[in-house]
């Protein structure tokens, strides 16, 4: 079975419909498929269509941008959530809501710097603004030659200290986990491997999560490393979290990862399907 439990569409950040994702990630030989956009679930019903047309399941997903420590961006995978739960719609459109501010003061922010326009530029690659993230700016800066490529734009603008960084107010790491078990999903630790975290804080974070209801954390994910593979899966184990796959594909071109392109899960760890 060839199972990606993390991808984005144009609903979030993602190049594609979620039609069309369905179907590449169909012709790539995928047998289930975890649509997670970010903070938002509007691409789920399009993207089940597809599924049913193209016979590959489809598990409602979503990845929501939190904070813990007062100071860290942590992504959380949810898996299997409801479309219609009140308390993660609540939390997902506050989310939204303070994305789309935020996306203005980042645009102030690069017109100070001397490059105008930078608002309507990233809406282009974004259906409206409450789905502006970073990711759309960098389109806009690479494609206006402020940069090599997206992912260079980022040694240059976008983050601490640079041009068009802008701290957004997220979710609580433990909202968002208790938000996706209100709506009867899993929470997943998206991508640990992406945190820069030192071996110590690196555990704490694994031991609070689980702690907060956390049950897996991505072992294999397109932004790991074949030594984060391994790494992962030892503290998997050593913490009783289930593990996940996901490529975390945004697009072709533009992701290091194709679609249901990671290896095998290492032995010895219990995969976050096991129970479905
Ligand atoms: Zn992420
Ligand atoms: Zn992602």
């Amino acid at each position: 079975m060839n199972i990606d439990l993390h991808c984005h569409s144009r609903a979030s950040d993602g190049l594609l419909s979620p039609a069309a994702l369905v179907g590449l990630a169909a012709a790539r030989g995928v047998d289930v498929l975890a649509l997670t956009d970010h903070d938002d679930l509007s691409g789920l019903e399009e993207a089940a269509r597809a599924a049913d047309e193209h016979g590959i399941r489809l598990i409602n997903g979503v990845e929501i941008s939190s904070v813990w420590r007062d100071e860290l961006s942590v992504h959380v995978v949810g898996l299997g959530v409801s479309t219609d739960d009140v308390e993660l719609c609540g939390g997902l459109e506050r989310i939204r809501h303070s994305r789309a501010a935020r996306a203005e003061r980042m645009a102030d922010s690069l017109a100070k710097a001397g490059i105008p326009g930078a608002l309507e530029g990233a809406l282009t690659y974004a259906g409206n603004a409450s789905l502006l993230s970073r990711t759309h700016f960098a389109r806009f800066l690479s494609d206006n030659g402020y940069a090599r490529d997206t992912r260079s734009v980022f040694n240059h603008f976008l983050v601490p200290g640079k041009p068009g960084y802008v701290e957004h107010q997220w979710a609580l790491l433990e909202d968002a986990v208790k938000w996706i078990r209100s709506s009867g999903g899993t929470a997943v630790l998206a991508h640990p491997g992406r945190y820069g975290l030192p071996r110590a804080t690196m555990r704490e974070l694994l031991g609070e999560f689980r702690d907060m209801g956390g049950e897996a954390v991505e072992v294999l994910s397109g932004s790991h490393s074949p030594e984060q593979f391994r790494e992962f899966a030892m503290l998997a184990k050593e913490f009783g979290l289930t593990a996940s796959r996901g490529s975390d594909f945004h697009g072709p071109g533009e992701s290091r990862t194709e679609l249901g392109a990671l290896p095998l899960m290492p032995p010895g760890v219990t995969p976050v399907w096991q129970s479905w």
